[in-house]
């Protein structure tokens, strides 16, 4: 799980540089492995499953012909309100705006064979939602999506890895099979689509410890705490959200 590639001034800790990113998939390559998308994943050894959140720009400018050089393709994750616009949902970023992919971006992505997913319309918190709006944030960026790159969107990423039960079955009744989300995963209850655990991928992670991630066990204790204070302190993003009604 990726959100930035950038050599950018907008660095934080989900950023990684262009040089660490293609180090990173130059060794995984080398390692024999292969580079797919969500829609094809399956528990096999030999892929890789990539995934970009929040659709920004320098997705397509630094991380796909890096990926594209080796017959690699990945999965991003849009926000549909946000295509073409900067990040003003992340408040933290509002001093180092960052441009989202606009619609003709992800439709290259997508005829270079990547696949985008959904991360909803407003990158809101959905549990915080009602009913109506969920299921407004669930349907109208999926159909926006279809009707704008004219393939079907199955993958449903939800905003700040907040997804409970209930939320699940409304994900299944928009139409999507396979949602992403992140470790560390406390028991998965029963879904009838397919859950696609993620690893993150931060600045701090030089190639040893990448590596490491990979071919660790991503429930040993220092993953999960890493993902525990990532997950709090992140961009700052899931605590903001947290302490504050959403931003529109
Ligand atoms: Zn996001």
């Amino acid at each position: 799980m990726y959100h930035k590639v950038s050599e950018g001034r907008e660095w934080g800790l989900t950023t990684t540089t262009p040089t660490q990113f293609k180090a990173q998939v130059e060794a995984l390559a080398h390692l024999g492995f292969t580079f797919s998308r969500i829609q094809e994943y399956k528990t096999a050894e030999d892929q890789i499953f990539m995934t970009f959140d929040d659709g920004y720009a320098c997705i397509k400018e630094h991380a796909a012909p890096i990926l594209d050089a080796i017959g690699g393709v990945a999965t991003v994750f849009a926000i549909t309100n946000y295509v073409g616009k900067k990040n003003s949902w992340d408040y933290f970023s509002e001093s180092k705006q960052v441009d989202h992919m606009n619609w003709s971006e992800l439709r290259e992505l997508h005829e270079m064979g990547w696949e985008i997913g959904s991360h909803g319309c407003s990158h809101r918190r959905l549990l915080n939602l009602d009913d109506k709006n969920i299921k407004q944030e669930l349907r109208t960026s999926k159909k926006e999506l279809e009707d704008k790159l004219g393939a079907q969107v199955t993958t449903f990423c939800p905003p700040f890895n907040a997804w409970n039960s209930d939320l699940l079955s409304q994900i299944e009744q928009a139409g999507y099979t396979r949602v992403a989300i992140s470790y560390p995963l406390n028991g998965l209850p029963k879904w009838s689509g397919m859950f696609i655990p993620r690893l993150g991928v931060y600045l701090h992670d030089a190639l040893p410890l990448f590596l490491g991630k990979i071919f660790a066990n991503p429930f040993s204790p220092i993953q999960v705490l890493q993902q525990q204070l990532i997950n709090l302190a992140g961009d700052g993003n899931i605590l903001e959200n947290w302490l504050k009604p959403p931003l529109r």
